[in-house]
Parts: structure tokens; C-alpha cells; sequence
């Protein structure tokens, strides 16, 4: 693949070749860590928050701010910038990310960019991931000569283990309000915020309200997400779809008692 000038829209797969390499060197260092949009997906603000030994509140409250998606009313967390002239990341030094083995995926991916369409085929709906580059004028590093597939550059950067985590919620991003109808509401845009983000919360909320009285969860799934906060975040996916009336993924106590009386 030849020098790219800027975001590129074609689709890419797994197997497309490109040149890049990042490293301390470079004339551009950190450049790109400045004035960027940054979307953290659930299993970032995990990574993050502990990494910083803060309590999910504190992160969000400290280093993140929520922009509204326009499509779907869906409360999106985005990590803060710095109120500066240069507006650098938080977490950018001169030696480079220092959170760097917990830094976000988008900041992974980069210079590669991750989509996702909805097609309709013979069975179906079917969801297909595709790639694009992304080429800004400050970042050198499509000058070096190292080469890449998509593949072994997403086998590099760890990208796996956070899109195998968040793959259920980032479904829920192709969700869309549909056309004339009002946008969710304030409760479930806070019942997406809370089970997606704020992790604390989730866990008083699932453990303190009447969440375990009012839904069926077998006791295994309850042992594990007491301390297992990547189960509970998963816990949260589920809630989220059946708060969005997506699927079914939680059955009411009450209807799962009827059933096992019936049989
Ligand atoms: S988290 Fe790290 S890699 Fe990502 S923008 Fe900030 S400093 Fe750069
Ligand atoms: S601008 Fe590009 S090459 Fe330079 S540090 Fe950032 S990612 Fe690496």
C-alpha cells in the first residue's frame, strides 16, 4: 500500500499490506496523541480506571466527557483532553503513553480504523466488519519500511482481546432511533450510561436494588461477577439489550418460577 494523505474510506480486510512503523525516534513522537476524539468503549474504562486506582466514578468524572450520539440518543464516553493550548492527551509524556499497556483500543488500532455494517443476506441480517486507514499529515510513520497485514498489526497491538470484549456492546452501536420516533429517554440513556461505563455503580445496583429478586441469573453467574468485574460488565451487555427491548437477554424471575412449576 502507498503513502495515504488522509482517512481513506475503502474497506480493507484482514489480509490488506501496509508499510508503517511507530517508534521513539520519530520526528512525530506523540503528535498524534493531541486535540483527538478519543470514543472509549466499557472494557477501556475497566482497563483504565484500574490502572489509575480509581473508582469507576472518579475516572469518568476526572477524565471523560459524554457526547450524545446523534443516530441512536446513545450516551458515548469520550476521553477529556487537556484544557491547554495543545490540548494533549492526559496520559501523553515526552517518553511516550504512560498508560500505555492499558491504553484504550482506538488509540491501538491506530493508523487502522474498525467498521461495522449491517448487510441483508439470504439468512438474514448479517453484521460485517471491514478496515480503513487513517493517514494525518503530521504522522511519519507510513515513511518507514515496515510492513504489515491487518492482521498481524491487530495481533501486535493486543486489539483482539478488546474486541472480543466488547464485541456484544458494539453491536448495540448499530442501534439506531427509528425515523419519527422521539430519542431514548433520559432513564435509559442513564441505565446505558451506568451499565456500560460506570461499573461501581453497576455492581450496587445489581447486588443493593432488587435487580437479583426481579431477574433470573443462575447462582454460577452471580458468584462470578461479586468479583469478577469483566463477567459483570458482561452482566451490564445483557441489561442493556433488555432495557433497549433488543433481546431477550434477561428473564423475570417471576416468568422462569411459572415455568419450571408448570413442567
Ligand atoms: S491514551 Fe496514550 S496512546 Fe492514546 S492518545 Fe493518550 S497518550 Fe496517546
Ligand atoms: S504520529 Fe504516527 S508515527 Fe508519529 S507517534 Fe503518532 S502514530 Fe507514531
Amino acid at each position: 500500500m502507498s503513502k495515504l494523505d488522509k482517512v481513506v474510506h475503502e474497506k480493507y480486510g484482514l489480509n490488506s499490506k501496509f508499510k508503517f512503523r511507530c517508534h521513539k525516534d520519530i520526528k512525530c513522537f506523540t503528535k498524534c496523541c493531541s486535540n483527538i476524539d478519543i470514543l472509549l468503549t466499557p472494557y477501556d474504562v475497566l482497563r483504565l480506571k484500574n490502572r489509575l486506582k480509581l473508582s469507576s466514578a472518579e475516572f469518568l468524572s476526572n477524565y471523560t466527557y459524554v457526547k450524545i450520539d446523534e443516530k441512536s440518543s446513545h450516551p458515548h464516553v469520550m476521553l477529556k483532553m487537556k484544557e491547554s493550548a495543545e490540548m494533549e492527551c492526559p496520559f501523553v509524556t515526552p517518553e511516550g503513553c504512560n498508560v500505555y499497556t492499558d491504553r484504550p483500543a482506538n488509540c491501538r488500532y491506530y493508523p487502522v480504523g474498525q467498521g461495522t455494517f449491517k448487510k441483508e443476506t439470504e439468512k438474514g441480517t448479517e453484521e460485517e466488519e471491514f478496515y480503513f486507514f487513517v493517514s494525518e499529515p503530521h504522522c511519519l510513520g507510513f515513511d518507514e519500511a515496515k510492513e504489515w497485514t491487518i492482521e498481524s498489526w491487530r495481533v501486535d497491538q493486543e486489539v483482539d482481546l478488546y474486541d472480543r470484549l466488547n464485541r456484544e456492546w458494539k453491536g448495540l452501536q448499530l442501534r439506531k432511533d427509528l425515523p419519527g420516533h422521539p430519542p431514548i429517554n433520559d432513564k435509559k440513556q442513564a441505565q446505558f450510561y451506568m451499565a456500560s461505563y460506570d461499573i461501581d455503580s453497576f455492581r450496587n445496583f445489581v447486588f443493593e436494588s432488587k435487580f437479583l429478586d426481579v431477574f433470573d441469573i443462575d447462582e454460577e453467574t452471580i458468584e462470578k461477577i461479586r468479583n469478577d468485574e469483566v463477567e459483570l460488565m458482561q452482566v451490564g451487555f445483557r441489561y442493556i439489550k433488555y432495557v433497549m427491548m433488543l433481546e431477550q437477554t434477561l428473564n423475570l424471575k417471576y416468568d422462569a418460577e411459572k415455568f419450571r412449576k408448570k413442567k
